[in-house]
C-alpha cells in the first residue's frame, strides 16, 4: 500500500533546538511565534509576562531607551553630515 506524503513542511518547521541532557540539540519543532518547542519553555503561558518591569533596575536595556539612542545617534550623524557640507571659513 502506497500513500501520497506530504510532510515536508513539518519537516522544514525551525527546530527548538535546546541543549538536551544527552548534549544534543533537540529537534521537536518549536512553537509558533516561538523559538523553543513546548518542552523547552515555549509552552503556553512559561516565561514572564509581557512588559514584565521585575527585573529593570536602570531602564537601560528597555525598548525605550533602545530607541531613543538609536534616535539620538541618527539626528548626529545627520548634524555631522550637514555640518561636512557647509563652507569653511577659508572658502568664503
Ligand atoms: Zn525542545
Amino acid at each position: 500500500m502506497s500513500h501520497a506524503r506530504n510532510s515536508r513542511p513539518m519537516q522544514a518547521s525551525p527546530r527548538c533546538g535546546a541543549r538536551t541532557r544527552n548534549g544534543t540539540a533537540c529537534r521537536a519543532p518549536a512553537l509558533r511565534g516561538k523559538t523553543r518547542c513546548r518542552m523547552h519553555g515555549g509552552a503556553l503561558g512559561s516565561g514572564a509576562p509581557i512588559e514584565n518591569g521585575n527585573a529593570v533596575k536602570q531602564g537601560f536595556f528597555t525598548r525605550e531607551a533602545f530607541e531613543e539612542r538609536k534616535f539620538v545617534r541618527t539626528i548626529l550623524i545627520e548634524a555631522e553630515t550637514l555640518l561636512r557640507k557647509l563652507p569653511t571659513r577659508t572658502e568664503r
